[in-house]
């Protein structure tokens, strides 16, 4: 980005510059030199006295510094227009943005060009998630973005006591210039480091330039500390050597980071801090959508007694696999049925029936492997659906879970008799039979289980698929 936009090369000030303006120069430079003449010529030729040569010079000094205080406020314009054009960029993309990655894509490439930056790297703390994830980004055409993860503790709030032992960096030292050259603290493991004394250097700097309002606020301080402290682990990770970050914020707590990263240690400029501390505020708001975005999904397809994936989900997770299905996929299904759960709910009311049930949801997950999908069908049944299963694992997963249920004890809840389910189970014979089929012969067998006694489990056979 250059802040010397819409002019002409260093040096040449008619560089793109319009007639009008090439006259107004023209008649100014016209003027002084007839007043300095002026001057001259009275002084040395008409032998007048000082006083004209004084004002002469006095007003051609007044003309020059008005003339380059034009040019500083043109400048400072043409700087701030350009701030808000990227800002402004920065906001359309990131308002169109549905997906983390799409904010961190959104924000990257204009603020690293905005900026000068040669690097920008995004931290962040995905909901639920026990890892920081980093993208650095090289702003090098043609550079693959380099992702890693970082301990979630670099998130957590640096505590006060270590910030006060801390020796501060004398404002108007080096203003704007965090971690510029080698750290002073080196990075050998976690005993000898303190990350809280690292911060608290790298962020002196920074702090010295931030409003008053800001520096007041604690929470803000805090935040500043945990992004510097990400800077610093990015650092040492990626050997930079001139860094500025901004803290990503989710409510109160930091849920990341934005450092700027450049190769040459030349101080950060005043609007580049602005940019930075601006698009870190917007994208912290536009992460937060986006998650709360997903959340709502995922809250959707999850059965909100049990926590299972409903019935929803099932389907989408259906038609995914039968678009993707290859010849050698194989896919069996064991459904689940409560035995007697409206005598149940009639004896002990409808509270009790609702724990049993998230009782046998934890029984049916127990029992299954991480590959499996149990899913809440709906009311009191319930469904597993297993990719690729080995000879008879189907049958046994069946079973384990028949047997879980039988030996719940839901004593604490009152229920004093043996809960039991029936379960039926189906593997599909050809890889493109439609897992609603697998389902309906699972079913079949579920009720063969029920007609016979109940508490038991029933294979489908393979005679059933021609029926
Ligand atoms: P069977 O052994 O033949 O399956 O008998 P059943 O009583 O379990 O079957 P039926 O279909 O007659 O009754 C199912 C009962 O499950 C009726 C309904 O009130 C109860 N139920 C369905 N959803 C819930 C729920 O979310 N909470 C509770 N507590 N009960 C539910
Ligand atoms: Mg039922
Ligand atoms: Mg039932």
């Amino acid at each position: 980005m250059s802040l010397f936009r819409n002019q002409g090369p260093p040096g040449d000030d008619s560089g793109g510059r319009s007639p009008r303006v090439l006259l107004t120069w023209a008649l100014l430079g016209i003027s002084v030199a007839l007043l300095i003449g002026n001057g001259l010529v009275e002084f040395f030729l008409a032998r007048g006295d000082a006083t004209n040569l004084a004002l002469s010079v006095a007003v051609t000094g007044l003309v020059a510094s008005a003339v380059m205080n034009a040019r500083v406020s043109g400048v400072e314009y043409e700087r701030r227009n350009s701030e808000s054009e990227s800002f402004g960029r920065i906001l359309r993309a990131l308002s169109r943005s549905v997906s983390p990655d799409a904010v961190v894509e959104a924000i990257v490439h204009e603020l690293g060009a905005a900026t000068n930056a040669d690097h920008v790297a995004v931290v962040r703390l995905r909901p639920g998630s026990k890892v920081l994830d980093v993208a650095f980004v090289s702003m090098l055409p043609g550079t693959p973005t380099s992702n890693m993860v970082m301990p979630i503790r670099q998130v957590e709030p640096i505590e006060n006591r270590h910030l006060r032992e801390m020796p501060r960096q004398t404002p108007g030292n080096s203003p704007v210039r965090i971690h510029d050259g080698e750290p002073d603290v080196v990075w050998q493991d976690d005993r000898t480091f303190d990350p809280a004394a690292a911060a608290n250097q790298a962020t002196a700097s920074i702090r010295s330039r931030m409003p008053m309002r800001s520096q007041n606020s604690a929470g803000s301080a805090a935040a500043r500390d945990v992004a510097d402290r990400i800077a610093y682990r990015l650092r040492d990770a990626y050997g930079l050597r001139n860094t500025l970050a901004a803290p990503l914020q989710s409510g109160r707590s930091v849920a990341g980071a934005i450092v700027l990263s450049r190769r040459t240690g030349d101080v950060w400029p005043e609007a580049a801090v602005r940019l930075l501390n601006s698009a870190a505020a917007e994208a912290s708001a536009a992460l937060a959508r986006v998650y709360s975005h997903q959340a709502a999904e995922s809250e959707a397809r999850t059965d909100q007694l049990t926590q299972l994936p409903n019935r929803r989900y099932f389907d989408e997770y259906c038609r995914l696999i039968a678009s993707r299905r290859r010849s050698t996929d194989r896919v069996a299904v064991v459904t689940i049925d409560v035995d007697h759960f409206k005598l149940l709910n009639d004896r002990y009311g409808h509270q009790v029936g609702d724990v049993v049930l998230k009782s046998i949801a934890n029984a049916i997950q127990y029992s299954v492997r991480d590959e499996d999908v149990p899913v809440r069908f709906g009311g009191e049944e319930f469904l597993v659906l297993l990719r690729n299963p080995s000879q008879g694992i189907a049958m046994e997963i069946g079973e384990r879970i028949r047997q879980n249920v039988h030996d719940m004890d839901l004593l604490d809840a009152g229920v004093t008799e043996r809960v039991t389910v029936s379960v039926g189970v189906a593997s599909g014979q050809f890889s493109d039979e439609a897992i609603d089929d697998i389902v309906e012969r699972a079913d079949r067998a579920l009720y063969a289980a029920k007609r016979t006694g109940r508490d038991r489990v029933v294979e489908a056979w393979q005679s059933d698929v021609a029926q």
